[in-house]
């Protein structure tokens, strides 16, 4: 295993909902201490390291990448023990039932139960369970000791743990710990023409939160959203429906979501920095999705921004596979793209 997918392992296997980044926090700082220039923590949680440019460069570009996950967090006990939860960022109830998750600081382990088909109604069956109806059981016997051991408010996250997978690597969170990864791999390398900011953020996936905090504070010219994003490349049937990205392909780069438009300026500098450095490359379907470079062009007087994210299959669920050569084509898109940055591009 290279190193960069062995911190995408790490990164992928630490445990951080929305708004309990902490352990993320912690598995980067090591990752990082030796390679920047400052390296802290603001009053959000927001992960910020500033790698500084040559004497007088002209220019400040902030990278993100979310520290954030979906999961689950306590929000009641039942009589007999049990965990009443509710979803944290986006997740469809249907991929609960039947889960082993990982509950609180102590990752106690705990199951997503369902009622066994003998005894299921049989006009549900089929049918995803709504939230309110499932419980998670960490074998507790009583509501005082399900209390104490995840008390209201407690962190849930799935229990996948990051493996091979041919050409592939499959783990959760890759949305968005893969940005995490090629942000890492970004800051590790040699400095850039211009002062370079990377921020991992907090709450993403609550609504693009720690990035409008980092984009305030940073003040920069030019900000880049690193991102896992949804591949929907597999065969849909009978269906003719073009995938949103697809695994091998490459990086994608947006256009346009539901968070923000790309300028056109800015998206054909990374198209022809793909195209000259003859790196791989694909565009998003426009349309889906919202990423913390939405979060970024509102901040202060504006910010222009863009997005390039590793397609990700199956992404807001236990467990999401992508293709390693993509991450590697991210982080050799995004790193050729900042080089070629001139100060006209920045200051137009
Ligand atoms: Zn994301």
């Amino acid at each position: 295993m290279t190193d960069l997918i062995d911190r995408l392992g790490k990164l992928s296997d630490a445990r951080g909902i929305s708004g309990d980044e902490t352990a993320v926090r912690q598995a980067l700082r090591p990752m990082l201490e030796d390679h920047v220039d400052e390296l802290r923590v603001d009053a959000v949680g927001n992960l910020i390291a500033r790698k500084a440019g040559p004497p007088n460069s002209q220019g400040r570009i902030l990278v993100t990448a979310h520290m954030d996950e979906v999961g689950l967090m306590v929000t009641g006990h039942t009589g007999d023990g049990a965990l009443r939860v509710e979803t944290v960022g986006g997740i469809p109830s249907k991929v609960l039932p039947g889960l082993t998750v990982l509950v609180g600081k102590n990752a106690t382990p705990g199951v997503i139960g369902l009622q066994a088909i003998h005894r299921a109604d049989r006009k549900m069956s089929g049918r995803a369970p709504a939230i309110d109806k499932l419980a998670v059981d960490i074998g507790a016997t009583s509501r005082e000791e399900a209390e104490r051991e995840a008390p209201v408010g407690t962190s849930i996250v799935f229990a996948t743990r990051f493996a091979n997978l041919g050409h592939s690597c499959k783990g959760k969170a890759f949305d968005d710990r893969v940005g995490c990864a090629a942000l890492v791999e970004l800051l590790r390398g040699e400095p850039f023409p211009f002062e370079l900011y990377g921020v991992f953020t907090v709450q993403e996936e609550v609504g693009l939160r720690g990035a409008q905090v980092a984009a305030y504070t940073v003040k920069p010219d030019l900000g880049i959203a690193l991102e896992g994003t949804l591949a929907d490349d597999l065969p849909k049937g009978d269906l003719d429906v073009s995938p949103i990205t697809e695994l091998g392909k490459g990086p994608a780069i947006t256009v346009m979501d539901r968070s923000y438009t790309t300028p056109a300026y800015l998206l054909s500098h990374f198209i022809q920095t793909a195209e000259i450095e003859t790196l791989p490359h694909q565009i998003k379907q426009p349309g889906i999705g919202g990423t913390d470079a939405g979060g970024i062009h509102r901040t202060r007087a504006g910010v222009p921004a863009i997005t390039v994210a590793v397609p990700c299959r199956y992404i807001h669920s236990p467990v999401s596979v992508l293709r390693e050569d993509d991450l590697r084509g991210l982080v050799a898109l995004v790193d050729a793209a900042v080089r070629r940055l001139t100060p006209d591009i920045l200051r137009r």
